[in-house]
């Protein structure tokens, strides 16, 4: 398998000009968006810092309340998590937080009080949603040292340097990297046979003013009564880490030698469903990497062909595999490329000329349906399979995989305006989809309108150039009766969130 070595300097950020004060009382690591204790490069880089000064190492994990879209359902999945770090972390040498804010602002100075007796502050370096916003916001006003660890993907975020257009100049530059110096992936556990002091009390400062869960607490936490959106129910899927290794190993096992074909049938659910639990963090893309390759018996990165750009081949892993390491190492970084170089990631000028042209030419063009957001949102068009797709959306968080690309076409066919389109499409997908506010859905729903593609033809009403999607050709190409079943025939909202219950 590939090196591991001490923390790559590529994935480490100063964020503050402070230094680091070795006669702090601990090192702390502030786990934000990579919410595990194995195969982490964060958690890696804490410790090393915490042995080399041998210091006793606090992990604190928090979760606040006052960021747009927060609701049951991910609060549920992030507690789900954290019960499984608080229990993994007690054969550890180490303290680990658990902090849910109970008031929106609550939360306000508990990093900052406890980074003041820090030697170090380590935090995860994600490049979308609140987060580079709110470390941008903090690190100015803080008095320590910070660093931002980058454990997002395969390929270090800092790496490249130019930000991707299309897809098949990323996979290129991606293949000419792997094959240039195999990745070198993170300890699976940093923390084994690491002795390391132990912190004998908090400061007080902390304890009387902030709360920390114990695993009792977690597993009963009355969400409730939290400000929080109560009308997104939990998900049926079960956050953390247990339930994410679960997933893969069944992927594995059982899913990934029919892959190619089957992620497109919306009667099967032949993808891996990773992608919630890579979003959080409960996973690594590295230990996604290593269970797709260790299909293969004695695989290794020699068996690599020469890179070629194409989505397969490169790998040598047999078609389906190859299949989803494009996914993998294609489609899930080349978004995150895009987010840690481009602050306008989210934005219709974002995207490419020719696309913003051909949707220009089109806008007055008559749209043969037109529904509100709050229309969509109740899946109350004319179209039964869109419908379906969004009801699935709004019970179980997810969409499957080829219809999600349809349900957001047809949200750009039945707009008023592509600016629209978009606004709908964040909405609805980041307040619902367990996985949204992740690179990936900026690069799925941008994606709709035209990223990472080319112009295609023939030219057409509202779509212009851009890839144009419809029902019928995908109730012909696939089977769609059960996923029809399964989701149409729930007439309303609260017959859907009764199922989803
Ligand atoms: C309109 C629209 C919105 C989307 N929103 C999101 C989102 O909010 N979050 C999200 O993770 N993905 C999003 N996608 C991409 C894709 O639909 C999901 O990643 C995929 O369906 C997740 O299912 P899976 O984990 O079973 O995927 P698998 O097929 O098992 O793939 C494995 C992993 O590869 C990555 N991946 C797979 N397909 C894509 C893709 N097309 N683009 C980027 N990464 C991919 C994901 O991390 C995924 O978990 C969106 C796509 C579209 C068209």
């Amino acid at each position: 398998m590939p090196p591991i070595a001490n923390t790559p300097s590529v994935r480490v950020q100063a964020a503050t000009e402070h230094a680091a004060n070795p006669e702090g009382q601990y090192v702390l690591y502030w786990m934000t968006a990579y919410r595990r204790l194995e195969s982490n490069f964060a958690l890696q880089r804490a410790t090393e810092l915490a042995v080399a000064w041998n210091k006793p190492l606090i992990v604190l994990e928090g979760l606040r309340i006052g960021y747009r879209w927060a609701s049951d359902r991910f609060h549920r999945f992030v507690l789900d998590g954290m019960l499984d770090n608080l229990q993994a972390a007690q054969e550890l040498p180490l303290t680990y937080l658990a902090y849910v804010e109970p008031e929106k602002g609550d939360g306000s100075g508990l990093i900052e009080t406890l980074g003041k007796q820090a030697c170090v502050v380590i935090t995860d370096d994600f490049p979308c949603f609140f987060h580079p916003k709110l470390y941008k916001r903090i690190v100015s006003q803080w008095k320590c040292a910070v660093e931002l660890v980058d454990s997002n993907g395969i390929l270090p975020i800092h790496g490249a340097d130019r930000t991707f257009t299309v897809a098949h100049s990323y996979r290129r530059y991606m293949q000419k990297e792997i094959a240039r110096e195999s990745p070198i992936f993170p300890h699976q556990n940093p923390l084994r046979g690491v002795q390391l002091p132990r912190l004998k009390k908090l400061p007080e400062s902390i304890t009387k003013r902030w709360m920390f869960l114990s695993g009792k607490e977690l597993q009963n936490y009355d969400l409730s009564k939290l400000d929080i959106d109560h009308s997104v129910t939990a998900a049926p899927t079960k956050g953390g880490r247990v339930e994410a290794i679960r997933l893969l190993s069944d992927f594995a096992k059982r899913k990934l030698g029919d892959y190619d074909h089957a992620r497109n049938e919306p009667d099967q659910y032949g993808s891996s469903s990773l992608s919630a639990h890579l979003h959080f963090g409960h996973i690594s893309a590295h230990e996604v990497f290593h269970a797709i390759v260790s299909s293969v018996s004695g695989w290794s990165f020699s068996d690599i062909s020469k890179p070629n750009g194409k989505m397969n081949g490169f790998w040598n892993l047999g078609v389906n595999a190859e299949a989803f390491m494009d996914q993998l190492m294609t489609w899930r970084e080349i978004g995150f490329n895009m987010c840690a170089r481009q602050d306008n990631y989210d934005r219709y000028d974002s995207l490419p000329d020719w696309a913003k042209k051909t949707l220009k030419d089109h806008a007055k063009d008559k749209r043969p349906y037109v529904y509100t957001l709050e229309e969509f949102e109740s899946a109350r068009t004319h179209d039964s399979l869109w419908n379906a797709a969004q009801r699935q959306l709004v019970v179980e968080g997810r969409i499957h995989n080829y219809l999600r690309m349809l349900w957001g076409k047809k949200i750009l066919h039945w707009t008023q305006s592509p600016q629209e389109a978009l606004e709908v499409m964040i909405h609805l997908n980041n307040k619902y989809a367990l996985d949204g506010r992740d690179p990936n859905s900026y690069s799925g729903i941008f994606w709709v309108l035209g990223r990472y593609d080319r112009a295609w033809g023939p030219e057409r009403e509202i779509f212009g150039k851009i890839r144009y999607m419809t029902s019928e050709s995908t109730r012909s190409k696939f089977s769609v009766k059960g996923y029809l079943q399964r989701y149409a025939e729930l007439e309303d909202r609260q017959a859907w969130k009764a199922k989803a219950t």
